[in-house]
Formats: C-alpha cells, structure tokens, sequence
C-alpha cells in the first residue's frame, strides 16, 4: 500500500518509500533493519532506526528521538514521511506514539486517527503493549524512561519470555529488582508476621505497596474468593534464591526464615476468579504470613 497522510498533517506513513513526488515530503523518517540505498534519500533529511519488525524489540526506546525528528520536520513547514517495509507495524507505531507524544492521546485514539487513513495499520502485539505503557506514563517517560515501572515489568516480562522459549531458566535483570529500602508518600508496607510480632517490630520490609503487581480477575465463578497472594516485583532479598538457576522455588523470610512466598518463573494463577488467571513471571508473597501495614500508624 501507499503513502497515507495522517489526517490533514504533513506526516506520511509508507512501506517501501518509492512514491514521494505528491507530498512536500522534506523528512524521511525508516523504520527498518537493512541497507538502504542511500541516493534514495539525497535531498531529504533521513533518520534511520534500525530495528526489526518483532515482539520483542523495544521500540519505546525510540520515541523520543523519533518525536523531535518528526517535530522539527513538521516545524520546518514541510512534510514527514515514515516508512517501513510494509507500512503495518513499525512506521506505523512510530507515528503513534508521535500522535501519543503530541496530543497526550491513549494508544487507542493514535491507532484509530491513523486506521481512518490507513486502515491496515496493525502494529505487532508487543509494539501495542509498548504503546499503551507510553501513553500511561508519558510525562514520566519523556525526562526518565528507566524509572517507569509498567516499562521495567514489560522489559523483565519479555527476557524471561525470551530465555523460557530458549529454555534457559531466566535470570533477573538488575533494572527489574525493586529497592524495599526508601518509603514513598502514603506507601503502606508488608512485613513478615512472625518477625513483626515475635522478634523486632521495626524489622525490614519485605515489599511495598508499590512492588505489588496489581491483576484482574476475569472469571466469576467464584465472586467471593479472596487473593490469598501478592504478585510483586523482584526484591533485592530474593536476588540469593532467585540467582540458583530453578524454574521455580520457595522464598524465606530474609529475617525470621519463615516461608513466605514462592517463585514460578513460567507463572502462576491466582486462587482468584477460578483460577484462569495467569500471571507470569510469578514472584509470590503468601498473604497469610505478612501483614499489609501503614508505617505512619503506631503499632
Ligand atoms: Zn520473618
Ligand atoms: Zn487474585
């Protein structure tokens, strides 16, 4: 398929970039991993991103740059062309999240805005993922992309996916491990019972509030079940149990040895809503030897 114009902008998006001659096309913007005939763009200012069309390349990585090439060609009264090899996937999540970027739009309203004038625009399952974790977290992913959490969840997700289909036990990434150390505003605290209540009061975290990976249940055969678990983030306490290379384990109390949790690298499901939801990789604190605690209350 052709060259599609975004609504009424000067932003194009293309597979192959072989029909220039109708836009004021002055920016070339190739979302592609091979050589490209470089007389193809004399004239033009070009930006190449070299990344492949899968799941799991990390797309969101681009976006900023990829913005301000697409800002500055717009700015310059000419037009922007994005393409790819097809014109589906790559360009088209490029030019989504500059829609994101610049008119704070959900994932969905860039994909709907670009589908009225191009409607096989599809990006790749993971580009979608990658695209709603930009628009949630835009502010905070423009200054500092590292310290988004969904973005951190969705990177740890995809290396231990990637090292499952190799059949390698997964290793936890060092960006994925979550620091129990520094309490944030309104945050509450979940403590090991036994060591709360039998050997210090003030003992160490074993997670927060915000380490816990929040899931929906989607079956209701069960209204009145109760989460008898939290799925929470890599700790820096578990880095001991979670570094002997199993596919799943049990975790102890860092304080007390107590059992506490246990960890499935292929995931697990909840007690929740039947059991049909898998949450995966699986960190699992047993809610039953910890207690969910607001440190600004006294004991
Ligand atoms: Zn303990
Ligand atoms: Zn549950």
């Amino acid at each position: 398929m052709n060259m599609s114009q975004m609504g009424d902008m000067q932003l194009y998006i293309s597979g192959r970039p072989d029909i220039l001659k109708d836009a004021n096309i002055t920016h070339i913007l190739s979302v592609i991993d091979e050589d490209l005939d470089p007389t193809l763009f004399a004239g033009y200012e070009h930006l190449q991103i070299e990344e492949d069309d899968s799941d799991e390349v990390d797309l969101i990585r681009q976006f900023k740059r990829c913005n301000e090439f697409i800002e500055k060609g717009i700015a310059s009264g000419g037009g922007v062309l994005v393409h790819c090899l097809m014109g589906i996937s790559r360009s088209v999540t490029i030019t989504a999240g500059y829609l994101i970027y610049k008119n704070k739009w959900s994932a969905e309203q860039a994909l709907e805005f670009i589908r009225d004038s191009r409607s096989i625009a599809h990006p790749n399952f993971g580009f979608r993922e990658q695209l709603d974790i930009y628009a949630r977290n835009l502010a905070q992913a423009e200054v500092a992309l590292d310290t988004v959490v969904d973005y951190k969840r969705y990177l740890f997700r995809r290396d231990v996916n990637t090292a499952l289909v190799m059949d390698m036990v997964p290793r936890v990434g060092e960006y994925a491990v979550v620091d129990v150390q520094s309490l944030m505003e309104g945050e509450m605290v979940v403590k090991c019972k036994k060591c709360r209540l039998d050997i210090d009061i003030n003992s160490a975290p074993l997670a927060l509030s915000r380490s816990i990976i929040e899931h929906e249940k989607t079956d209701s055969r069960d209204p009145e079940a109760v989460c008898e678990r939290y799925f929470v983030d890599p700790i820096a306490w578990m880095k001991p149990e979670l570094g002997k290379s199993l596919m799943e384990g049990i975790f102890r109390c860092p304080g007390c040895s107590e059992e506490v949790g246990a960890y499935a690298w292929s995931g697990t499901e909840c007690n929740c809503g039947g059991w049909v939801i898998d949450v995966f990789p699986a960190m699992v604190i047993w809610r039953a030897g910890v207690e969910l605690h607001d440190p600004r209350v006294p004991n």
